[in-house]
C-alpha cells in the first residue's frame, strides 16, 4: 500500500476501522491520470472488513449520539487536523484525481469549512405546544451507521461534507470513496483516526462491488450518496427493501443563460471557470450555455479566447491550469459525445481532440450550432467540451433550459441583477446563481430537483436528512 509521488515521498494508505489502521484483505491499482501509469495500490476491503466497519459504527453509536459536546469538539479538532495536513493530502489528491494542486488545496480547505460550520451549528429544537395542559417539542434523533459513498471528482470535499453533517447529527459513519480516487479519502481516515472515538468514523475502499454491500448491509440506517443518476436509482431501489433513509446528490446538466445585456468578457470568464475547472468534472459545472443572439458571436469569441489561454498539463506542475480527465472511460465518453456532435451538424470552434501521449488529456473544446437534442446538450458530458447555443427570447431560453430530467443547478447572467433573478427563479434547478456559477458553501441548502437528487445537503436543513423527528410530549 505504498504510494510513490516522487522518489522521496512515501505514503501508506490503509483502511480505518474502529479507530485502527487496517491493511486490506486485497488491493487494487490506482492510476495517475496525468501519466496513465499505476502509482499506488489501495486496499480492497473484503466483505468481512466491511462488516467490521459497520459493527464498529453500530457499537460506537450509543455513546456518540448522547454526547453533544464531544461531537462539537471532535469536529473542531477534525477541522484543525485536516487543515494541518493539507500539504500531505493535496499532492495525493492531484496524483489520483488529476486536478491542479491549487484546486486540491482549495478542496481540502473547503472540507474543513464544513467541519467548522457543523461544529458551530445549534441543533434545531422546536416547541410545538406550550400551555397549561401540554408542553411538547419536536426533536431530531440520529439514525445510526451512515453508508457514505462518494464519486471521484471531489472526494475529500464531498466525503468530509457528509461526515461533518452526519456526525454532528449524532450518527456514525462508514465512508467509501470511488475506486478511481480512493487514496486522499483513506488519508483523511488516517489523519482523523484519533480525533473521533473508535468506530465513529470508518473509511473503507474497494472496487465497485463494495457499494452494493454497503447499501445492503443490515446495520446501515442511512445512505448518503453522491454520484451518477444511474447509480442513485440503483441505491434508491436497494434501500427500499429495508426502508433505509436515502440522500442522493446526483448528476447535473446545468444551463447558464446569458441575457442580452450581460458583459461578454466578464460572463465568458465566469462561465469558462464554471465549465472547465477540474477539467469539466464538476457536478455543478456549467454544461450548456444559452446566449441571447445579440451577443452570441462576441460571447463565443470570448469563450474561445479563454479556452485557448488555459494551459493543459500535469496538475502537479504549477504552470498548469487544467489537468487530465480522471480516467480513460471518461475521456472516451467525452470524445464519443464530440463525435456525435460533429455527426449531427454541430461545429467545434476550438479544441475537439484527445491529446496524444501519456495520460488522459483532452483539448478544451467549445461547440456551436448544436441541436438541443444532440447528446452533448442532452447528456451530462462531465468533461472539457462545452456546447454554446443562441436564443431569441427569454421565454424560449428558460423553456430550453428546463427541457431536461436534470435539475441540479444553473445560472443567469445579466447587467440587471433583479431581471437576472426573475429569470433565475424560473429555472427548474435546486440552486440558481445570478452573475456567478458554482458558488458553494456549507451554509447553503444544496438539493437537486428532478433526477438530480433527493434530500438536502448543507445548512440546518441537511440535519433533517440525517435524523428522524421525535415528538416529546409532556402532559401537565
Ligand atoms: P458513480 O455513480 O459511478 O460512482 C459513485 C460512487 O458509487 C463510487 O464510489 C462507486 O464505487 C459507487 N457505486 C457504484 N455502483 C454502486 C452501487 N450499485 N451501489 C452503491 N455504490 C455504488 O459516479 P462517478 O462516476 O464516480 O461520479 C460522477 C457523477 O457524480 C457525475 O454524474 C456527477 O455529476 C455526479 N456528482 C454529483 C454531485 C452532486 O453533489 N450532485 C457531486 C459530484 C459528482
Amino acid at each position: 500500500m505504498t504510494i510513490l509521488l516522487s522518489p522521496t515521498d512515501n505514503v501508506t494508505a490503509t483502511l480505518t476501522i474502529n479507530g485502527e489502521s487496517v491493511v486490506g484483505d486485497n488491493s487494487f491499482d490506482v492510476i495517475n491520470p496525468a501519466t496513465g501509469l499505476v502509482f499506488a495500490t489501495a486496499p480492497d476491503a473484503s466483505p468481512t472488513q466491511l462488516d467490521a466497519a459497520f459493527t464498529a459504527a453500530q457499537n460506537a453509536f450509543g455513546g456518540w449520539q448522547r454526547d453533544e459536546d464531544l461531537r462539537r469538539n471532535a469536529l473542531r479538532n477534525a477541522a484543525d487536523g485536516l487543515g494541518a495536513a493539507i500539504d500531505r493530502i493535496a499532492p495525493v489528491l492531484t496524483a489520483e484525481q488529476g486536478k491542479i494542486l491549487s484546486e486540491s488545496r482549495r478542496e481540502i480547505l473547503g472540507a474543513t469549512s464544513w467541519l467548522r460550520y457543523y461544529a458551530d451549528l445549534e441543533l434545531p429544537r422546536e416547541i410545538v405546544q406550550d400551555d397549561e395542559k401540554v408542553f411538547s417539542e419536536k426533536l431530531r434523533r440520529p439514525l445510526g451507521p451512515v453508508a457514505a459513498i462518494t464519486p471521484w471528482n471531489a472526494p475529500v470535499y464531498i466525503g468530509v461534507a457528509k461526515v461533518a453533517t452526519a456526525l454532528r447529527a449524532g450518527n456514525t459513519v462508514v465512508l467509501k470513496p470511488s475506486p478511481f480516487a480512493p487514496l486522499s479519502t483513506l488519508l483523511v481516515g488516517e489523519i482523523l483516526r484519533d480525533v473521533f472515538p473508535p468506530g465513529v468514523f470508518n473509511v473503507i475502499s474497494g472496487n465497485d462491488q463494495l457499494g452494493p454491500l454497503m447499501t445492503g448491509h443490515p446495520l446501515t440506517r442511512i445512505i448518503s450518496f453522491t454520484g451518477s443518476i444511474a447509480t442513485g436509482k440503483r441505491i434508491a431501489a436497494s434501500a427500499a427493501a429495508d426502508l433505509k433513509r436515502v440522500t442522493l446528490e446526483l448528476g447535473g446538466n446545468d444551463a447558464a443563460i446569458v441575457l442580452a445585456d450581460a458583459d461578454p468578457e466578464f460572463t465568458a470568464a465566469g462561465i469558462f471557470g464554471a465549465a472547465f475547472s477540474n477539467t469539466g468534472q464538476v457536478c455543478v459545472g456549467a454544461k450548456r450555455i444559452y446566449v441571447a443572439e445579440a451577443i452570441y458571436p462576441e460571447l463565443v469569441d470570448a469563450l474561445v479566447a479563454e479556452a485557448r489561454k488555459a494551459r493543459i498539463g500535469n496538475g502537479a506542475d504549477p504552470d498548469t491550469d487544467l489537468g487530465p480527465l480522471n480516467n480513460l472511460p471518461q475521456r472516451n465518453f467525452v470524445a464519443e459525445l464530440i463525435a456525435d456532435t460533429l455527426a449531427t451538424g454541430g461545429k467545434v470552434v476550438t479544441g475537439g481532440h484527445v491529446i496524444d501521449g501519456p495520460g488522459y488529456f483532452h483539448e478544451s473544446t467549445i461547440i456551436t450550432d448544436v441541436n438541443d437534442k444532440s447528446r452533448i446538450v442532452a447528456e451530462e458530458q462531465f468533461g472539457p467540451a462545452l456546447p454554446v447555443m443562441s436564443f431569441t427570447t427569454v421565454d424560449e431560453a428558460v423553456a430550453r433550459a428546463n427541457d431536461t430530467k436534470f435539475g441540479l443547478a444553473g445560472s443567469v447572467w445579466s447587467a440587471d441583477e433583479d431581471h437576472g433573478a426573475d429569470v433565475a427563479a424560473r429555472v427548474e434547478a435546486g440552486t440558481v446563481w445570478v452573475n456567478t456559477h458554482k458558488a458553494l458553501s456549507p451554509r447553503q441548502p444544496f438539493a437537486g430537483r428532478k433526477w438530480s437528487g433527493q434530500g438536502v445537503e448543507g445548512g440546518p436543513w441537511a440535519l433533517e436528512g440525517f435524523t428522524d423527528p421525535q415528538l416529546l410530549y409532556r402532559a401537565r
